[in-house]
């Protein structure tokens, strides 16, 4: 799991399992990618067969696996859940595949990082529900082909652009999920508030959501901590007061951005003047792998104009100045 994308420990994940929402209708947002994933759902139910494989692309905690979840919820069908980086050989597919029942639902979950040979035997399986199971090596090495059942595969993925051509393709919808507005953010906020049992009022949830930087994992977390500190500090009752107070504790700005964001920022004004920087320099300055600072960080500082992606590197904008309250260095020339 990248860092800062995941659960935070065994309760956050019980906490989150509840506060997932069961079926399409009540999944918050999305609106196009709900209705496009309707359509696809629907007539397979009505024509009785197994729909096109799903491929749902989009940043960590915008709602990938509860996506999942709710296909396998509106099919009626059991869900497999396995990852990319669980499946190492080709084998460890087949023996998924092998078992699956028909109709199944296969999550995959980080579709991209599945090894090279697993992700071959997986074209096969998408297209013919048949793979061939090489036994031996070398030159008695031989294939069996094996039929499979008909199942449905939902992949995901932070990085739809790691996915090779061949793979993509073969999902026959393929859903790009965004961030969220603050308004649908604040239904989330209010739905989940309702489920656990805490009071909260309306300005307190638009508080938490415009803060929980376009993504609903983020504001489910957020409202437990502004939760924490209203029973601990007040009476239990959650005012837009409180909420603030309980954000800056916890480090998260008026933009919702987190000690990473902010990091990352600083980093490349007062380190490399503004950029242009590459990556991985970047990366290694906050201390992170690359690829958390790409998937997790950054499209939110775009998504807010205080970052840029460029061919030279990424640069900083005039607003990412003003933001961190620090003066930009007068333009080349002057
Ligand atoms: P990752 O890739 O990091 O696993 P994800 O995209 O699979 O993330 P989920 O685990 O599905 O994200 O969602 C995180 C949490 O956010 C869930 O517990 C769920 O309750 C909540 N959530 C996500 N999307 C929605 C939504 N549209 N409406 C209501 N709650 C949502």
């Amino acid at each position: 799991r990248l860092v800062g994308s995941g659960a935070e420990g065994p309760d956050e994940e019980v906490i989150e399992a509840a506060l997932r929402p069961k079926r399409l209708d009540d999944f918050v947002g999305q609106e196009r990618v709900r209705e496009q994933l309707g359509l696809v759902l629907h007539s397979a139910l009505r024509r009785s067969r197994t729909p096109d494989h799903v491929l749902l692309s989009g940043g960590p905690g915008l709602g990938k696996t509860t996506l999942a979840m709710i296909i396998a919820a509106e099919l009626g069908q059991p869900l497999r859940v396995s990852s990319g980086p669980a499946i190492e050989r080709a084998g460890d597919l087949a023996a998924i595949l092998s078992t699956l029942a028909e109709g199944e639902v296969l999550f995959l979950d980080e579709i991209h990082r599945m090894a090279r040979p697993a992700e071959e035997m997986l074209y096969m399986a998408m297209e013919d529900f048949r793979v061939d199971v090489v036994v031996g090596k070398g030159p008695g090495a031989t294939a069996i082909p094996l039929d499979i059942a008909p199942f449905t595969l939902v992949g995901a993925t932070t990085r739809a652009g790691m996915l090779p051509g061949p793979l993509r393709d073969r999902f026959g919808f393929v859903a790009h999920m965004d961030f969220y507005g603050p308004e649908e953010l604040e239904v989330i906020v209010r739905r989940s508030a309702r489920l656990l049992d805490v009071k909260i009022a309306d300005d307190a949830a638009a508080e938490v959501a415009g803060r929980s930087r376009g993504t609903p994992r983020i504001a489910n977390r957020l409202l437990r901590r502004v939760r924490d500190f209203a029973e601990v500090r007040a009476d239990g009752v959650v005012t837009a007061g409180l909420a603030r107070a309980a954000l800056e504790l916890y480090e998260v700005d008026e933009r919702g951005l987190d000690r990473l964001d902010r990091a990352v920022l600083r980093s490349l004004l007062a380190t490399f003047g503004g950029g242009p920087v590459g990556l991985s320099t970047l990366a290694v300055s906050v201390g992170e792998e690359p690829e958390t600072v790409e998937v997790v960080a950054e499209p939110f500082l775009v998504r807010q104009g205080l970052l840029a992606r460029t061919p030279r590197g990424r640069i900083a904008t005039p607003a990412a100045w003003t933001h961190l309250g620090l003066t930009p260095p007068p333009p080349p020339g002057d």
